[in-house]
C-alpha cells in the first residue's frame, strides 16, 4: 500500500482527475480526496477534472469547483488517476496525466493494468472511494470528505448489496457514518432518484427487454433516436442495467445505448458465473467480475450477437 504523504511530499500542484461519464464511485473519490487534500494540505494547488456530473452529486461540498476542459497548458507535479481503469478512460484530462512529472492510480478495476508510477490497485475492494478513505488518516476526515467518500461506496456496491461489500466496506462506511452524514437522504436523493425521463427509459427498456440464451441472458437497448426523443442524456440510463438484472433465472444482464450512429456502449453484469469482465476486455473494454462495459461499433443486432457469443462460451462451460 501507497503512503499518501510520501506520494505528496515535495509537490506543488497536484491535478485529480476521473473516468469520462464519471458515476457516483468516480466523483465520490475524487471529491472525498479533492476535500482532504485542501483541508489537510492547505498549501498544495490541488484542481479536479472531470466530465460533467449527474445533476444530483452537487450535492456534495466543492463540486463547483470541478474543471470540464483543461484551461491552461499546466504541468502538475502529480496526476492522480482515480476509478480508471486505463489512461484512455481519462478522456479529456489524459493529456495532463501525459506531462504530469509523476502519476499515481488508484482503483479497483481487475482489468487496469498498474499504468501509472505508483499505483495502489486493490480489485477487491467495493470501490476506489474505499481505498481512497483506506489512505487517509481517520481522524483528520471532516464530514463534507465523508459525504463524499460514503456516496463513492453507496453506489458502487448497489447500496452495500453486491458482492464487493466486505466487512471492510461495512467498518469503512461506519466510520463515514460517525462523521456524522445523513447516509438516508444522501442515497435517497444521489441513488434512488430519478427524473421523471429517467423513470420512463427505465420503463421502456424493462417493457422491451429479452430472454435469450435458453433465458438466461436479458437484454435491452436504447438508440440514438429514442434518447433524442425523451432528450435524454446517457446518465439518464443510468441503473437500467442492474434493474434487469433482478430478473429471476437469468446469470446475465446486457443494456446497450448507441453513443453515436451505429456505435454502442454495452454494459455488463452477472450474478455468480460469468466473469463478464473478461467478456468486456474481449472487445477493449474492462470492468469488474460482476459489473464491466465496452464500447463497439456496428448495428445493434451485430454487437449483440458478438457479445453474446462470448457470454454463451463461458455459460457452456460452467452449466
Ligand atoms: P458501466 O456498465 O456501469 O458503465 O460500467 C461497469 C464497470 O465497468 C465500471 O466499473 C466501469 O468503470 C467499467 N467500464 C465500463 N465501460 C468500460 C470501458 O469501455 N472500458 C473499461 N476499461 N472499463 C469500462
Ligand atoms: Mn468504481
Amino acid at each position: 500500500m501507497i503512503q499518501l504523504a510520501e506520494v505528496l511530499s515535495g509537490k506543488k500542484k497536484v491535478a485529480l482527475g476521473g473516468h469520462i461519464r464519471p458515476d457516483g464511485d468516480c466523483v465520490g473519490s475524487c471529491m472525498g480526496l479533492y476535500l482532504y487534500l485542501k483541508e489537510q494540505y492547505p498549501t498544495l494547488q490541488t484542481d479536479v477534472y472531470l466530465e460533467t456530473i449527474p445533476e444530483s452529486f452537487h450535492i456534495l461540498k466543492d463540486t463547483q469547483i470541478i474543471r470540464h476542459r483543461i484551461m491552461d497548458e499546466q504541468c502538475y507535479d502529480l496526476f492522480i488517476c482515480l476509478d480508471c481503469g486505463d489512461s484512455k478512460r481519462l478522456g479529456f484530462s489524459e493529456p495532463l496525466f501525459e506531462s504530469a512529472k509523476e502519476t499515481l492510480c488508484i482503483d479497483h478495476h481487475v482489468s487496469n493494468p498498474s499504468f501509472a508510477d505508483y499505483n495502489y490497485i486493490e480489485p477487491d475492494a467495493s470501490s476506489t472511494s474505499e481505498l481512497v478513505f483506506r489512505l487517509l488518516d481517520k481522524e483528520k476526515i471532516s464530514l463534507s470528505c465523508a459525504e463524499s467518500l460514503y456516496m463513492g461506496i453507496a453506489h458502487d456496491t448497489g447500496v452495500f448489496q453486491y458482492s464487493c461489500t466486505s466487512p471492510e466496506t461495512m467498518e469503512a462506511a461506519a466510520e463515514l457514518l460517525r462523521k456524522g452524514v445523513d447516509a438516508s437522504a444522501l442515497i435517497e436523493r444521489t441513488f434512488y432518484e430519478k427524473t421523471y425521463v429517467q423513470t420512463q427509459i427505465l420503463g421502456k427498456a424493462l417493457l422491451e427487454s429479452m430472454l435469450v440464451l435458453d433465458k438466461q441472458c436479458i437484454i435491452s437497448y436504447v438508440t440514438a433516436k429514442e434518447l433524442r426523443f425523451f432528450e435524454a442524456k446517457p446518465a439518464d440510463l443510468e441503473g437500467i442495467v442492474s434493474q434487469l438484472r433482478y430478473t429471476s433465472g437469468t446469470e446475465v444482464a446486457m443494456f446497450l445505448y448507441e453513443l453515436e450512429f451505429q456505435v454502442f456502449k454495452v454494459s455488463l453484469r452477472s450474478k455468480s458465473r460469468v466473469d463478464v469482465s473478461r467478456v468486456a476486455q474481449y472487445f477493449g473494454g474492462g470492468g469488474h467480475v460482476r459489473a464491466a462495459g465496452l464500447t463497439m461499433k456496428g448495428t445493434v443486432h451485430d454487437v449483440i450477437t458478438n457479445v453474446l457469443e462470448q457470454i454463451a462460451l463461458q455459460l457452456e462451460k460452467t452449466a
